[in-house]
């Protein structure tokens, strides 16, 4: 069986917020050859964050080319990759013109802010109702439908294409599958529950479109082209590869990326969790086959969907906006460092934050707080404060918010988690995982491998193409090497870390724009 395993291989679209990967996996979880190109952030305003679908799409077509051509200089066939999965950045919308094929506007990314007066406008609107019980999602400038309701508003083009019935709406996943396909011809136009529960039009019980949700947003489905939802593993509905290295390659797993990080993590037991530091900082607790909706700032959704006679896997979600974007921040903007990854040398030049307290509130603060007009701020600057304590200071607001999403699952679930495992860029970072581990007083558990959130996807395209059939099967993947990070310092000291904290959050609040 082993060897069987061995050759067959899986590819995996990885696009993330920053940049675009192509993964080819073994059939035990093994990377074998990949390629990994950054794209163009764009921000034409303050609070905007928008990426080029087009610059989306080529950096897909080149990390497919230069991934394949190294596996098959290793000596492999492409006919030995069995199918493709996908996952994505999650929340950012697009929107392309069903005639033309061609984007109707920038995809506004998932942290943009531009939408703060319109959740204003429909949080007045909504009055006491709770869009959670039905979508899982607070109101917030968070999920895709905001962004979608501003770009009917605010671009003519837009409103057009809708008006004449030409608009079509969809996530990255959406975007990807349908130029693979080869865009307008075949017209496949179709998404998963996991990244259809982040746009805030989709009912969490039902998986389908919500009139009520469509009706709230002013969204005439009669007038705008929305996916089909179909599940997250599937061998039906995706389509296949239409030009490229990957021609006639059957498209058979999406999951957002951060619903493919769990089941990279294989967190597929009720109570198993992971936190993927990316761009931003997602944790995931696995709650079941139910969904719980939040008392505690938390967003309820779907953690996978495989389909089949399986039933959906439900999880409730904490997102940190800013991760390892406060690090490109202390990089990019402050000329602290010149890689992401000399943050740790420059966090242990000293040997604590020398006082600072920094909440990286760029883009307000997501959960458990939800304050859209919190700004970053730094407290507790002296004459004394170097670099290294505000890199310190950095790292640690992640860890901080993390420390507060874990006590709010802890509220909502009931249990107490024993254990995190973690991925994405800032993982790397040796000090910070152990300052999480500090600060939250639970081991943090890394794997070797931290591709998990291309191998999650890869794995959803695997149940479909049945390369496995149970969980149980993976068991065996990604667990050599795996590194533990034990709290080392009392629960005191974290304590009196996590109260400056509290209140430097509190100060950050209603600042003038
Ligand atoms: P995404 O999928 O959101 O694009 P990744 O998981 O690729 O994100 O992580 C990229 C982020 O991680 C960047 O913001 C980068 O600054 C940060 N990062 C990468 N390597 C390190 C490191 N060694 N230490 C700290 N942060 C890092």
């Amino acid at each position: 069986h082993e060897n069987v395993l061995h050759n067959n291989f899986l590819g995996s679209i990885d696009q993330g917020t920053t940049s675009t990967r192509f993964i080819i996996f073994d059939g035990v979880g093994e990377p074998v050859a990949m390629h990994q190109v950054e794209f163009t952030q764009q921000y034409p305003q303050s609070g905007w964050h928008e990426h080029d679908p087009e610059e989306i799409i080529e950096t897909v077509h080149e990390c497919i080319e230069e991934a394949t051509k190294k596996f098959t200089q290793m000596g492999h066939k492409v006919d030995d990759i069995k199918a493709i999965g996908i996952t994505n950045q999650r929340e950012t919308a697009l929107v392309w013109d069903r005639e033309t094929g061609k984007p109707l506007h920038n995809a506004i990314a998932w942290p943009d802010t531009r939408t703060k007066g319109l959740v204003r406008e429909l949080k007045a609107k909504k009055g006491e109702k709770d869009l959670s019980q039905v979508t899982g999602l607070p109101l917030s400038t968070y999920p895709a439908s905001v962004k979608l309701v501003w770009l009917l508003r605010n671009c003519p083009e837009v409103q057009k294409a809708y008006e004449e019935g030409r608009l079509c709406f969809g996530t990255v996943d959406t975007w990807i599958i349908y130029r693979l396909n080869g865009g307008k011809e075949r017209n496949v136009h179709v998404t998963d529950s996991t990244n259809a529960s982040r746009t805030m039009f989709m009912n969490l019980h039902t998986l389908k479109y919500d009139d009520g949700m469509l009706e709230f947003f002013e969204i005439d489905k009669n007038k705008v082209h929305l996916p089909k939802i179909v599940p997250s593993s599937c061998a039906e509905s995706y389509g296949s590869v239409a030009y490229g290295p990957l021609k006639g390659m059957k498209i058979a797993g999406c999951l957002g990326d951060q619903s493919s990080a769990l089941v990279g993590q294989q967190g597929f037991t009720p109570g198993s969790a992971k936190s993927t530091y990316g761009t931003g900082c997602f944790l995931l607790y696995n709650v079941g086959e139910k969904p719980v909706i939040s008392t505690h700032g938390l967003l309820a959704t779907v953690a996978y969907d495989f389909g089949r006679n399986r039933k959906p896997v439900y999880a409730l979600e904490g997102s940190v906006a800013v991760a390892g974007s406060g690090v490109k921040f202390l990089m990019n903007n402050m000329g602290f460092i010149t890689h992401s990854h000399k943050i740790s040398d420059l966090a242990a030049s000293v040997d604590d934050n020398g006082g600072c307290v920094f909440v990286t509130a760029f883009s307000g603060l997501f959960a458990p707080y939800w304050i859209d007009d919190a700004k970053g701020t730094i407290f507790g600057i002296t004459q004394h404060t170097q670099r290294g304590h505000i890199a310190r200071a950095t790292l640690e607001a992640t860890c901080f918010q993390t420390k507060a999403i874990l006590d709010a699952m802890e509220k909502d679930s009931g249990h107490k988690l024993s254990e995190i495992a973690v991925d994405g860029g800032m993982s790397n970072s040796n000090i910070c995982m152990q300052t999480q581990a500090n600060i939250s007083g639970i081991p943090v558990n890394r794997p070797a491998m931290r591709e998990t959130t291309a191998l999650g996807a890869a794995i959803a395209a695997g149940f479909a193409v049945d390369i496995w059939k149970e969980f149980s099967e993976l068991k065996a993947i990604n667990q050599k090497d795996r590194k533990i990070f034990e709290p080392d310092i009392t629960p005191e000291e974290s304590e009196k870390m996590y109260k400056k904290w509290a209140r430097a959050v509190n100060m950050s609040k209603g600042w003038l724009d």
